[in-house]
């Protein structure tokens, strides 16, 4: 039933004014009322409701309960309903306020229920139960009650709209801290930055965040990241034209070293100078002027911002202690894989690496200690960077080597190559010379697998170089193909072991006395399954670096026995050397292996000799002397190898367990055009007949050497003047023809 004729009435009353507190532009009441000269006398009575300044007030009309719904749904922020309980129906009213609270869901709008009919005012329960704030009769209501009963209610809304503004800000907060903490990198970081404190403010035209050096911000300070209208501006220097316009602001903001949040655009400050020397600045410009709400979250929002550039800072540090050589602060191993492994495959083609490693680099450090290799480190970084200035990447990539990145394109001519294998370096004023190895290779001439593998085929191509005392080394395909060879080599070779495939030539040795032969050497010999041979010295350092060795000279120390074995019933007594490696030595059941093999095959000690090279007697000699004496002990001679090219003064060689000594073929083949090698040959036989050893030139080649080492006292000599490795059905054949008698 409706309401026809309620009067609307204006009891004064005292009421004090109550401060409403400012925030929102506009506050909207809904007047839901069916009698329309009631609403029009309730709605302009409102108009001189007192409101704190910069607020208006909006009114909105309803007669019936659809029409309310329509209104509500369009306005989200209505402050107060001003409700009419009996409409078209007695309790309309009280359906709109289901309608509102359950379907609507706005639990914020106060309602105050008006009513000309008290004995229709709903029990106390479903006030409560329906969230209603007052139930008037409008009998009751004077101008001033009104006024008061409005203005208490739109505080009251005004305070719970902002704690829920705030409720939702601070989730946002949450949120947009959330979305900052997980990023690790600035770049990413610093986007996040700026999209969540968009997201804070509702609107934005666009932001951008600068960053820069403690010390010189104006000089130093970029935009590293823009949006919006700024986006233009990434990467810009500060002291560029483009940013003239919000240039104070940021230079401010540095001096005063604080945030400045102003309405239209705000200008966040900070800085991580606890860890690093780094400033940031952020600016930010809405398009409407930002509320004190928004400034509230926003300063909320910069304390994470402050500790997620701290966390950035600190992870930076970390990950630059990973990527650096402490002592020396350049960047390591670590920072070279990782600079590799982030390459694209354009870029991998495009990028050469140099690597240069010190030579004499271990030498110098036992002679001039750690410091001093720091400071050459450091000198040599330095040239390093004054040649191959940004985008070259340089760093430490081993104790001894350093690795450049550069590009293809850049030459590398004689003059560049001169200047990274030769320097000097002042240390206390006095100038040293350096020299250098150095590897040239693309990135793209090794097949890509790893980071660690590709710089791991760098050392060891640069390695190679070392070893055969090359300057300057270009990483061919050649290269990387000889490494794959030498690999497929040695499972050949294991496999050529394992079928005992490998076979022995026999060299002769001859007195020089007489001519006759003495003894043989016992030479590996390998031939291929493709019919094709493979050098001894190329197997023999294959065997030695794959653990091998030790297998292959057991066989050939066997096949040796046979063919002794062999001569013998031919009625031949003629001692044959076999080689020995120092690995072989170090075993301690090789003796026995070998004598056991010659007790089994009945041929005596005497006829059986071992050969070890010089270098590998000397380095060794404390842990081999034992093995050494076993075989002298049964009667089988030591011959010292290659004699002359190691380090070993002839004084040390007396103490040494050695019945024989052969000069190595190096200084043999020098004789005629060198009076130095006359000299050390000299020297050898002097003093080796002093302690007793039996002396034998190997490499000689021709009558002038046999001549000038026989005349000298040289006993035994070994050849192609005399003989070439044979095999033993040639050696059968070619011994009766022999001066032997
Ligand atoms: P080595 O023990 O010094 O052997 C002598 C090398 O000189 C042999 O080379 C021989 O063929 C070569 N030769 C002999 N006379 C002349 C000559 O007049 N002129 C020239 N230019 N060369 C001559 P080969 O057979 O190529 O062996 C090379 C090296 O391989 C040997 O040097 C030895 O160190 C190693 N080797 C060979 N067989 C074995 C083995 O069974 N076990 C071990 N551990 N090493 C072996
Ligand atoms: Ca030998
Ligand atoms: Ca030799």
């Amino acid at each position: 039933m409706a309401e026809s004729s309620d009067r609307f009435e204006f009891n004064e009353e005292n009421n004090q004014d109550v401060e409403l507190s400012t925030g929102f532009k506009q506050w909207k009441i809904l007047s839901v009322e069916d009698n329309q000269n009631y609403q029009a006398a309730l709605t302009s009575s409102l108009a001189s409701i007192e409101l704190p300044d910069g607020v208006e007030l909006t009114v909105l009309k309803a007669a019936s309960v659809y029409e309310a719904s329509s209104i509500l749904n369009a306005h989200k922020d209505i402050a107060l309903i001003l409700l009419d309980v009996v409409m078209e129906e007695d309790d309309s009213g009280l359906k709109l306020v289901k309608i509102i609270r359950d379907e609507l869901a706005n639990g914020l709008v106060r309602i105050v229920l008006l009513t000309g009919q008290p004995g229709f005012a709903p029990e106390k329960e479903v006030m409560k139960a329906l969230d209603i704030d007052e139930y008037w009769n409008k009998a009751d209501l004077t101008l001033d009650k009104l006024h008061s009963i409005v203005k208490s209610n739109l505080r009251t809304w005004n305070v719970s709209s902002q704690l829920a503004e705030a409720k939702q800000g601070l989730q946002l907060v949450l949120d947009a801290a959330k979305s900052i903490n997980s990023r690790y990198d600035l770049p990413s970081f610093t986007r996040a930055v700026l999209t969540e404190i968009g997201n804070i403010m509702g609107v934005k035209k666009g932001g951008l965040l600068c960053i820069g050096n403690n010390e010189n911000p104006y000089k130093d300070t970029h935009v590293l990241t823009a949006s919006g209208c700024y986006t233009a501006f990434e990467g810009v220097a500060i002291t560029d034209s483009q940013l003239v316009d919000i240039r104070d602001d940021i230079n401010q903001a540095f001096e005063q070293k604080q945030h400045k949040i102003g309405a239209i655009r705000s200008v966040f400050y900070f800085e991580t100078s606890h860890i690093n020397e780094k400033v940031y600045v952020i600016v930010v410009t809405s398009d409407a002027p930002i509320t004190e709400a928004h400034i509230n979250l926003l300063r909320v929002f910069s304390e994470n911002i402050s500790s997620g550039f701290t966390n950035i800072a600190l992870l930076n540090r970390v990950t630059e202690l990973a990527y650096t050589h402490l002592d020396l602060n350049i960047p390591n191993l670590n920072w070279l894989k990782k600079e590799i492994q982030n390459m694209s495959i354009t870029e991998r083609q495009e990028t050469r690496l140099l690597m240069i490693e010190v030579k004499y680099f271990d030498e110098m450090k036992f002679t001039f200690g750690y410091e001093f290799i720091l400071n050459l480190l450091k000198a040599v970084y330095l040239g390093l960077c004054a040649t191959f200035p940004p985008p070259a990447r340089i760093s430490l990539s081993g104790h001894k080597h350093f690795s450049i990145l550069i590009a293809t394109d850049i030459p590398i001519t004689q003059a560049l190559i001169h200047a990274l294998t030769f320097g000097e370096f002042k240390k206390d004023e006095v100038v040293h010379s350096t020299s250098f190895t150095l590897l040239d290779m693309r990135l793209d001439s090794v097949q890509y697998t790893t980071p660690a593998k590709l710089i791991s085929t760098a050392e060891s191509v640069l390695k190679e170089a070392v070893v055969n005392n090359l300057s300057y080394i270009q990483n061919t395909q050649r290269q990387i193909d000889e490494m794959s060879r030498r690999y497929h080599l040695m499972g050949e070779l294991r496999k050529a072991i394992r079928e005992r495939k490998l076979t022995v030539m026999l060299q002769p040795k001859l007195a020089l006395s007489s001519n006759k032969v003495v003894g043989f050497e016992a030479l590996a010999r390998w031939q291929r399954d493709d019919g094709s041979f493979v050098r001894p010295d190329e197997f023999i350092a294959i065997a030695e670096t794959s653990g091998l060795i030790t297998k292959l000279d057991t066989l050939i120390v066997e096949k040796t026995i046979a063919a002794l074995q062999h001569l013998c019933a031919l009625g031949y007594q003629i001692p044959i050397a076999f080689n020995a490696s120092s690995f072989d030595l170090l075993h301690t059941d090789y003796f026995s292996k070998v004598f056991n093999c010659l007790s089994q095959a009945g041929v005596s000690p005497h006829l059986l000799e071992l050969e070890v090279t010089e270098t590998q007697t000397i380095t060794d000699y404390e842990k081999i002397k034992a093995t050494l004496q076993k075989f002298v002990d049964s009667g089988i001679k030591i011959s010292i190898d290659d004699f002359g090219t190691g380090y070993s003064s002839l004084s040390r060689i007396s103490n040494i367990t050695a019945h024989c000594i052969k000069i190595d073929r190096s200084f043999i083949n020098q004789l005629e055009q060198d009076d130095v090698s006359q000299h050390v040959v000299n020297m050898i036989l002097t003093l080796g007949k002093k302690c007793d050893f039996t002396i034998v030139a190997e490499g000689i080649e021709t009558e002038f050497q046999k001549n000038w080492l026989r005349s000298m006292g040289c006993d035994i000599g070994q050849g192609y003047l005399f003989a070439k490795p044979m095999c033993l059905e040639h050696i059968v054949n070619w011994l009766p023809l022999q001066n032997n008698a």
